[in-house]
Formats: structure tokens, sequence, C-alpha cells
């Protein structure tokens, strides 16, 4: 019924699809409870003893099924946090068919571009985190001979900028000892030694960050009456830092009170969510980071604009993540 009304591949009318996702939402009640089921299909078929001529094909067809259905727009927008047994019940799937021959392996790559379309579509950085839990990481290295890497490669970059993130940083770490050793030969496609080196990258970073609480010493407090000593906390919206409750109070009574996107439900830094207060205190230290050791780079390249440009007294500087890495490194 996908195939014919919604498949990817068959480009169907938008009557058809609309047709085919009203039923679904019928059967299913909500998109959360849509992903229950494919979590109690995929739990199924794996307690099922099935031929073993048949099974790589059965469970790449079941795969497949489930990466387009997750795919489709009409659930992709849906936007919710994918439940952690959908995810956990392709991770073990995958992981048993990696242990079989070629063709089951193969196969284990297809779980791997499930998971992959899971966190693309995901709204918040949960979906890799629970498959990080799940042991996506060794899959990736249990795949390493594998001729075609699509999916791999597909997943790879998206898990290595995702390690930016306090929460999959944290879950990776709880997992794996660090530094991790990234042996064997370079291959010009992406594969787990890119995510086994961004994690020896940015875990120093990390640790030094939370386990020392080094950002608590970057922010300047936000409280223009002082007195300042020591920095200390952060408002929950992650707007702003203050060396002492008694600064935040004052603060908070001045007018922060109103514009607060915490407590108007917007979350942190009025992402509405999609990124945790820890999440935004790490990658503003990796900025932080990345700024004192290029400050001269970047003054250097600002300069003729700033001389193209003589009234102007602000400007926002937008950094690209990926170049940051190299810096980090230093
Ligand atoms: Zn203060
Ligand atoms: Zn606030």
């Amino acid at each position: 019924m996908l195939n014919i009304l919604a498949g990817r591949d068959t480009n169907p009318p938008a009557e058809d699809r609309a047709l085919f996702v009203r039923e679904l939402c019928r059967l299913t009640a909500d998109t959360r409870s849509l992903y229950r089921v494919t979590a109690q299909q995929t739990s199924f078929l794996s307690r099922l003893t099935i031929d073993p001529r048949l099974l790589a094909d059965t469970w790449s067809r079941h795969f497949g099924l489930l990466t387009d259905l997750v795919y489709l727009p009409e659930i992709r927008q849906s936007r919710l946090k994918i439940p952690r047994k959908a995810i956990v019940a392709v991770m073990s799937a995958g992981r048993r068919l990696c242990a079989g021959d070629f063709k089951s392996r193969e196969t284990a790559g297809d779980a791997v571009g499930l998971v992959g379309t899971m966190c693309y579509v995901a709204r918040t950085n949960h979906t890799l985190m629970h498959a990080v839990k799940a042991g996506l990481f060794d899959l990736l290295c249990e795949l390493d001979d594998m001729l075609d890497r699509r999916t791999i490669a597909q997943i790879v970059p998206l898990f290595c900028s995702c390690l930016l993130t306090a929460k999959v940083m944290h879950a990776f770490s709880q997992r794996y000892a660090f530094p991790l050793a990234v042996g064997g030969p370079r291959r010009p496609s992406p594969t787990w030694r890119d995510i086994a080196e961004t994690f020896n990258l940015y875990h120093v970073l990390y640790i030094r960050s939370f386990q020392e609480k080094s950002w608590r010493c970057s922010m300047p407090c936000w409280n223009v009456q002082g007195p300042h000593h020591d920095m200390v906390r952060i408002c929950p919206c992650g707007a702003h830092a203050y060396c002492s409750g008694s600064c935040q109070r004052m603060h908070w009574n001045a007018g922060h009170r109103r514009e607060c996107s915490y407590a108007s439900f917007d979350g942190p830094c009025g992402l509405q969510g999609a990124v945790s207060l820890s999440d935004i205190i790490y990658i503003s230290n990796i900025v932080q980071e990345y700024v004192s050791l290029a400050r001269a780079e970047m003054a250097q390249r600002l300069e003729p604009l700033f001389e193209q440009a003589s009234d102007t007294e602000q400007a926002i500087i937008r950094l690209n993540l990926t170049e940051v890495s190299a810096c980090a490194a230093v």
C-alpha cells in the first residue's frame, strides 16, 4: 500500500498520498503510536524463525518500508520525539544481522539507513542519543568492510555534528573510553573513524566545560548594576549569565522577567526545546575556544570590512562549526 499510494520512487498524485496518510492516522491515532507500532513489528520480526534464504530480503523490505514511512512529509513534519523503543528495536535487529553472512550484513546497512533517517527527521538530538546508547557506533565499526557505504556516508557527518551537543557527547562518553583508537586505512568516504576523531577532539573541551565547569568563568555578568564577583550561574533561558544570585534577582526584577524565553515556554534561547541548556553552554564554549585561538586571524579578515563601513559599531559573525574542529585541536 505504501509503495503504491505514497512510495518515494513511484511518485503518486497528492490525493493518493493524502488517502494513505488519512487511513494510517485513523489506524494509529498519532505519529507517536505509529512509531510504537513499527517498534512492535520490528521486534515481532526479530522473534520469527525466518528461512535463511529469505532473511536478508525480508529485513531489507522491512527497513526500506519503514524508511519510506518515516520520510513521508506528513510524518516528518509532525516533529515529535521518536520513542526510544522504535530506535532500539531497529538497532538490535541491525546488530543481529551484522553477525550473519554478507547479504545479512548488507541489510544491517539498511538498518543504519533507517536510524539515520529517524535522526534526520527528529526534532531533537534524543534520537541519536538513544541510537548511541543502543550501540550505533559499534554497528558502524562492525560494518567497516562493507562495500556499499551509502547509508554510512550519510549518517557519519550527522553523527559528527551532533557530537557538538552535550547530550550526545555525554551518551557517547558514558559508553566509550577516551581516547578512541583510530586505526586502519583511511577511506575517501566517511567512516566510524571520523566519528572517533571528532570525539577525541571535542572530549577534552567537554570535560573542561562540564567537570571543571570552565564555562562559569567565561561568561560576562548581565546585571549591569553589580557588584560582580565570580561567574556562577546562568538563567534557564540560556541568554544571560550572572556572577551571583543577587545579580540574577536584580536583573530579573529590572526587566528580564518580561523577556525571558524560558518563562514564555520557548525554552533555552527560544529554540522550543530543540537543544538543551547544557547543549548551548557546550557549543558556546567551543565557539569561545575557537574565537580565543583564532582572534588574530579573525581580526585580520574583519579589518577591511570595518574600514569599508566605518560607522559600523557591531557585526554578527557566523561560524561554521565544522571549521571550528580544526582550531579546537590546537
Ligand atoms: Zn554580577
Ligand atoms: Zn532568562
